[in-house]
């Protein structure tokens, strides 16, 4: 493991210690570590940024889009409670970082991004990293993915203006959906919503986050 990969891994402990009270945990599950610090976020960033791939924050990746910071990526990883037989619907691939963190903990990884060059060039990113676990799709993450569903979780990792229902109905009973929830350029929050056994949700908001708007398409703004 490089010095870098070290001193992102610290970075992100400290800051789940200082957010514990919020967060519900003083640490990460020891496997999602252990896939942050094999998964070279380097080549999911820009080459003229590889620099500071490994600093504790997010990086412009074009389109106006980022990829998150990583504390952000191994909590929201870590809220979803993966089992390796789960199948994962992503919501906004961006560079493809949190799809390859998730594709390393479960079975399968569906992921969906409305601009189609992101959508490309992930794709092509993963498959050139070995990955043979993700199916990636251009579409508009407010209704889902209805061909593959019902997820064993679900990750939104772009500010919706709420819950979409669509996401709700594709997820299990018994699994977990991480949205952040704001309108852009307002205060958003992470959200935790647990489906029950009897298909009941309870939603949690955890902390104040910062993302990239969910966009109804790709005309808005
Ligand atoms: N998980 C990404 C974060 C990318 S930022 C990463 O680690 O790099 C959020 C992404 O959501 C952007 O790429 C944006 O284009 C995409 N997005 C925005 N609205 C969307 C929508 N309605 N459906 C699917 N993707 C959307």
């Amino acid at each position: 493991m490089s010095n870098d990969i070290n001193r992102m891994i610290t970075d992100i402990e400290r800051e789940v210690t200082y957010t514990s009270h919020m967060i519900g945990r003083k640490v990460l599950a020891d496997r999602v570590m252990q896939v942050m610090s094999r998964v070279p976020r380097d080549q999911f960033v820009p080459p003229e940024l590889r620099a500071y791939a490994f600093a504790n924050g997010p990086l412009t990746i074009g389109h106006g889009q980022t990829i998150s910071q990583p504390y952000i990526v191994a909590l929201m990883t870590d809220l979803l409670e993966l089992e390796p037989d789960y199948r994962i619907l992503e919501i906004g691939t961006g560079s493809g970082y949190q799809t390859a963190i998730l594709a390393e903990l479960v079975e399968h990884v569906y992921t969906m991004e409305l601009i189609p060059d992101l959508s490309d060039k992930a794709e092509h990113r993963l498959q050139e990293l070995g990955y043979n676990n993700i199916s990636c799709q251009v579409g508009n993450g407010y209704e889902g993915w209805q061909e593959h569903a019902p997820y064993d979780g679900i990750i939104v990792t772009a500010a919706a203006a709420y819950i979409p229902p669509s996401l709700i109905e594709q997820l299990k009973s018994r699994r977990k959906l991480v949205i952040p929830v704001g309108q852009a350029h307002m205060p958003q929050e992470l959200v935790l919503v647990d489906k029950d056994a009897e298909g009941t949700t309870h939603t949690r908001i955890l902390l104040d986050v910062a993302f990239v708007p969910l966009r109804q398409g790709l005309m808005e703004e």
